[in-house]
């Protein structure tokens, strides 16, 4: 069924897990290992991501099927247009139709970059000429090719890092739901009044799509310096000194604050209207199971 569908049908908010698809089959089978402990999550729609840069393109419509067998739940892959002819794109989304998969996340994808010469900034290898430019001309081709497809697209409550502001970056987003995309999930984030603040601010300009919160249950600091840096979000003091107190010999423990943390900041999402979360699980299960057991 559609995603869009569920937020209406549920009487709770939507909980849902993102995987990544590993490199090889030793990755896959761990991964499926993950997934059976997972059903006790019970997730209402997991996600599947797609490499932008080529390597794992095929695999994700592989990891996609096992986790449908697996978790017996919606499974939504995700599509990057970056680097995609139109025909591909046209290829790839009737293999996503004929497969019984109806819910695609859609997204540009990372700009490529050539490698750098002399010193100099890397430059962006040429896109296929009839390449879609941006994530909003991709929802129109999917629904465009398959009136059936529910998409979600990215949404970012610290701006997308290229956006020229953050106005223009929801602007952006309103354009993707303009263009038929029927919910949004966000970047990664640790200080919930940002997202509220930006759910305001998309109402406002007359977004009414479901916006889910994406959370991080944070393993490291060194890991949450590496993502909060790469996705230009805001790592706050008390999160970096809390897991830096727990210091780098016991992993465990920075683990369980990192996930205290995420709990905290998801039981207060919900509280304020969010419709749901959706946990970034780096393909591990252990974070998304404190939550099953806490019942959000
Ligand atoms: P867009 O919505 O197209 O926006 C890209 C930039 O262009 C933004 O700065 C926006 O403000 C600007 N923009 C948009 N439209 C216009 C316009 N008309 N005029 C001027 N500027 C405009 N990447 C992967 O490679 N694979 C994945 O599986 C993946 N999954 C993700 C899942 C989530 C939930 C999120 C938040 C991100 C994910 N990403 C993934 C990363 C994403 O591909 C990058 O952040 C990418 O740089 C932007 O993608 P987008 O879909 O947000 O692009």
């Amino acid at each position: 069924p559609a995603i869009s569908r569920l937020f209406g049908e549920r009487p709770r908010p939507l909980r849902s897990l993102e995987f990544f698809p590993p490199k090889d089959e030793s990755g896959v089978a761990a991964l499926r290992k993950t997934a059976v402990a997972l059903r006790a999550f019970r997730p209402d729609f997991v996600s599947v991501t797609y490499g932008a840069g080529g390597g794992t393109r095929q695999r994700t419509a592989e990891v996609s099927q096992m986790l449908r067998c697996e978790l017996g739940c919606v499974v939504m892959p995700h599509l990057t247009c970056v680097g995609h002819s139109r025909a591909e794109l046209y290829e790839l989304a009737d293999a996503i139709h004929a497969s019984g998969l109806r819910n695609i996340m859609t997204l540009r994808g990372d700009l490529p970059r050539g490698p750098a010469q002399d010193g100099a900034a890397a430059s962006p290898t040429p896109p296929p000429a009839d390449s879609p430019r941006y994530a909003s001309d991709l929802v129109a081709l999917l629904k465009a090719r398959h009136s059936d497809f529910c998409l979600g697209v990215a949404a970012y409550p610290e701006k997308h890092p290229q956006a020229a502001s953050a106005q223009s970056d929801i602007d952006a987003l309103k354009a993707k739901v303009d263009a038929g995309a029927d919910f949004a999930v966000t970047q990664l984030f640790f200080d919930n009044s940002l997202y509220f603040r930006f759910v305001e601010k998309c109402r406002a300009a007359g977004i009414t799509v479901p916006i889910v919160p994406g959370i991080l249950p944070a393993l490291s600091l060194a890991q949450v310096r590496r993502f909060t840096a790469m996705c230009e979000v805001v790592l706050p003091d008390a999160l970096a000194s809390q897991l830096d107190a727990a210091g780098t010999d016991n992993p465990d423990a920075v683990a369980e604050l990192g996930t205290q943390w995420a709990l905290r900041q998801v039981e207060e999402l919900l509280a304020g209207g969010a419709p749901g979360y959706h946990l970034y699980t780096l393909n591990q299960a252990q974070s998304a199971l404190a939550f099953g057991a806490c019942g959000f």
